[in-house]
């Protein structure tokens, strides 16, 4: 349930209103924005007495929010959420290029690429140092030391750095990494999701392979009632009856997550074709429609990539993937 409050209303008078409802057993959460402020109420609002609450002179009016997932609902709040990961912002008009390799390698592949695509102008720097494989048998990531070849390339280039934690045993390792990313295959592991909802670290949280956008926003949702607010989505394509392609680049779910959801959007075109051929076009398609970031993996050498070296770019086909991106952004924005 929300209340959309008066222009004037004091602050004296807001903290009354919270009170009283806190007495009930609701979740307060305060949204103000240029025009409007919003009341959020989370919990069991069925004990509120919409009538009573809608004639409070501080209330313009009161509106049940039907929808399951509440504190990533754009009704819960209005303006678009700027997540601050590391110094780089995203969201509300902030756009950021993320790249690096699918896997950190060794020391001179990871500061190597991370040189190279900062000077071609990303962000933020990605590589995963525990890798969810299909196979058990493929390279699984170099764990704990994969974690400290990425710290050494945060600090010779002064970038941000992302990488995926897929076990929660690890995150003493992450004390140091500026964003958390949850991948597609653990979009809907619910006790992972508490536990990093628990930490105040940037969460980027992928969507499942075969998970809708509702359940996208309930597992965001997972992260933000346990306190942590900092959620970025990530659209990496859907699994269809498409072969073609490795998934389905869903791009349709940025525009459709930005009606429903304050949280910012980033496009990974690397995971949803698969192909390094397609990869610059639907990088720029992912800024044409409005995405707040996009994700590309890059490697020095991608024919010799331990991972997903088909759908990755090299520096030089990052560079000019760049320039595209920005052009294509001064145009729509
Ligand atoms: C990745 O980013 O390297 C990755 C494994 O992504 P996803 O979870 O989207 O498959
Ligand atoms: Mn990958």
């Amino acid at each position: 349930m929300i209340a959309i409050l008066k222009p004037g209303a004091t602050e004296e008078q807001i903290s009354h209103l919270s009170q009283w409802l806190q007495r009930m057993n609701l979740k307060v959460h305060l949204s103000e924005g240029q025009d409007v402020t919003v009341m959020s109420l989370i919990g069991d609002t069925s004990r509120v007495d919409m009538e009573l609450l809608g004639s409070l002179d501080i209330v313009e009016r009161v509106q049940r929010v039907s929808e399951p997932y509440k504190q990533a609902n754009r009704k819960f709040h209005p303006r678009d959420s700027i997540i601050d990961c590391g110094g780089v912002r995203i969201g509300g008009g902030y756009f950021a290029m993320i790249a690096g390799p699918c896997s950190i390698e060794t020391e001179e592949q990871i500061i190597g690429v991370a040189q190279a695509v900062k000077e071609s102008g990303a962000d933020i720097l990605r590589g995963g140092a525990f890798k969810p494989r299909t196979s058990p048998y493929a390279f699984q990531g170099l764990g704990a030391d994969g974690l400290k070849l990425l710290l050494k390339a945060k600090e010779a280039t002064g970038m941000p750095i992302v990488t995926e934690l897929m076990n929660i045993n690890h995150l003493d390792l992450f004390a140091d990494v500026d964003v958390i990313q949850i991948g597609a295959r653990n979009m809907q592991n619910f006790d992972l999701l508490k536990e990093i909802g628990r930490t105040n670290k940037p969460i980027l949280l992928k969507r499942g392979l075969a998970n809708s956008l509702q359940e996208l926003l309930m597992s965001a949702e997972y992260i933000m009632s346990e306190g942590n607010e900092n959620v970025i989505l990530c659209e990496r394509g859907i699994r269809t009856f498409e072969t073609a392609t490795r998934n389905t680049l869903d791009l349709s779910a940025v525009s459709q997550l930005h009606e429903m959801t304050h949280l910012p959007v980033v496009v990974d075109p690397s995971h949803a074709t698969g192909k390094s051929a397609l990869v610059p076009s639907m990088a720029c398609a992912a800024v044409a429609c409005g995405a707040d970031g996009i994700m590309i993996e890059v490697h020095n050498n991608p024919a010799k990539a331990l991972c997903d070296g088909a759908q990755s770019l090299t520096p030089a086909q990052f560079d000019t993937v760049s320039r595209r991106v920005h052009k294509i952004r001064e145009a729509v924005r």
